[in-house]
């Protein structure tokens, strides 16, 4: 049986090098003291971003915040890995807890704005931007703005490959439901710690290289452990 594989990749701090989201704030508003109190758990990430979006100062107008994006680094070999993708029809979309404002242009400039993404979106409004929500899921136990574990639910079929890539702690309810796990940072730390089997990366071209020695070895077998959850979760839903 042929099986499709569908990739799902994170995007700050993995299709970029810098978590473009972190530094939105930094640059245009007050990063501290919210995100250490985020971190704390003091917010949700919700809550945060609510708070975030306030303090984003009158400079950053959406041709400010465009000019921004574009002179975010993204990964050298992200661009090799799409191309790639397309070449064998794996599906790619993109799964971030950031927001519209900085992916969208990032994505269009790097050539794949076509790509599928789901995200937290800010609204610019007489000189305020307002974040909404769109992926917020309470079925999930997951801290998110954007849940990515239930894009891949409401994506992936049941005799789809799921590749996951990412970094962060937004990641980790992906992941888990994930059949190829990519992962560095926060993401590969909670994956030793729960026993997610994974391949640590540090840039797309290894992601490529793995998933290209996989394909070729016909090694693409679902994850026990990520199917029983898959189908645990949607019963629950
Ligand atoms: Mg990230
Ligand atoms: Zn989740």
């Amino acid at each position: 049986m042929i099986r499709n594989i569908k990739l799902f990749i994170d995007f700050d701090g993995t299709i970029t090098v810098n978590d473009v989201g972190d530094e939105l704030f930094r640059t245009f508003g007050s990063f501290e003291p919210v995100h250490s109190e985020l971190l704390q758990g003091l917010h949700t990430v919700a809550g945060y971003y609510e708070r975030s979006a306030s303090y984003l100062r009158s400079e950053a107008t959406p041709d400010a915040v465009r000019a921004f994006a574009l002179a975010q680094d993204v990964d050298p070999y992200i661009v090799a890995l799409f191309t790639w993708c397309q070449m064998h029809a794996i599906d790619v979309t993109v799964v971030s807890d950031g927001f519209d404002v900085y992916i969208d242009p990032i994505l269009d400039a790097i050539g794949f704005g076509s790509l599928q993404r789901h995200c937290n979106t800010l609204t610019y409004l007489d000189g305020k931007w307002t974040p909404s929500f769109p992926g917020a899921s309470e079925s999930c136990a997951c801290f998110c703005a954007s849940c990515k574990r239930n894009v891949l639910l409401t994506h992936a079929g049941p005799d789809d490959v799921i590749v996951y890539v990412g970094d962060g702690r937004s990641d980790t309810c992906a992941a888990e439901h994930a059949d190829i796990v990519f992962a560095k940072g926060a993401l590969a730390a909670h994956c030793e710690t729960h026993g997610v089997a994974h391949h640590h990366f540090h840039t797309m071209f290894q992601v490529q290289q793995i998933l290209e020695r996989r394909l070729r070895e016909n090694d693409l077998r679902a994850r026990k452990q990520a199917e029983r959850r898959r189908q645990q979760a949607i019963m629950a839903e």
